[in-house]
């Protein structure tokens, strides 16, 4: 998986890479999927849900740059929010990093699931319940937020939690197809850059693309 699907394709961030070859991700996996664990794809994780395709969590993970953060603002934690914790294994990456994780889940279920596979690899991860496009207020500020999940705008809580220098990455779009985006805060406003396309399940909630269910 490192060497065909990450590295041959652009990952470049050592840590990312080294990370994601340790990491036994079939753990994050229902049993029956367990043998698709290292394919090229997002796979089911039940209640219509997935875990993200391995190349998505290495990019959204890289284009963080939380090591860059963490050289321009010694001594500070490494705060990162991964909203819409799914299987676990996008907050696993960043935990076994070195970030802070804070994850939020709005299904309350995948999120006692994932936090008990986090726990029984050893990883210290904050699991919360949650709509995670209101972000997570008690943690913030955030050097990266990473969402797993779609809706049609930038969430403004989100922006507004990230630390100064800090990165958002996200999908952005309609249902169906995204653009992988990230933001940032320069001299007052805010920036982005696309990556390029991508599909997520939904955002669900305040900010997402069904403003009217929340949490
Ligand atoms: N990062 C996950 C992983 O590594 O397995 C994949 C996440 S899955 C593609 C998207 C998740 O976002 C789903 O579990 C879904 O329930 C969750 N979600 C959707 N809207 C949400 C919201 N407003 N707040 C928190 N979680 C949300």
């Amino acid at each position: 998986m490192v060497e065909e699907q990450l590295a041959a394709r652009g990952i470049g961030d050592p840590a990312v890479l080294r990370v994601m070859g340790a990491l036994p991700r079939e753990r994050f996996l229902p049993p029956e999927m367990e043998e698709n664990a290292y394919d090229d794809t997002a796979l089911p994780i039940g209640h219509g849900q997935t875990i993200s395709q391995p190349w998505i969590v290495a990019r959204m993970t890289e284009v963080l740059d939380l090591p860059g953060w963490a050289v321009r603002h010694p001594g500070r934690p490494v705060a990162v929010l991964d909203v819409g914790t799914g299987s676990g294994y996008q907050a696993a990456v960043l935990a076994a990093i070195g970030a802070r994780v804070t994850s939020i889940e709005r299904d309350p279920e995948l999120a006692e699931r994932a936090a008990r596979t986090l726990a029984s690899l050893g990883l210290s991860v904050r699991s919360v319940v949650g709509d995670g496009s209101l972000g997570y207020p008690p943690d913030a500020p955030y050097a990266g937020i990473v969402v797993a999940a779609a809706g049609p705008a930038i969430p403004p809580p989100l922006v507004e939690q990230l630390a100064p220098g800090g990165r958002l990455v996200l999908p952005v779009g309609p249902p169906g197809y995204q653009e992988l985006t990230v933001a940032w805060r320069e001299d007052g406003e805010l920036r982005t850059r696309t990556l390029g396309g991508c599909t997520f399940v939904p955002l669900v909630g305040r900010h997402g693309t069904d403003p009217g269910r929340e949490g």
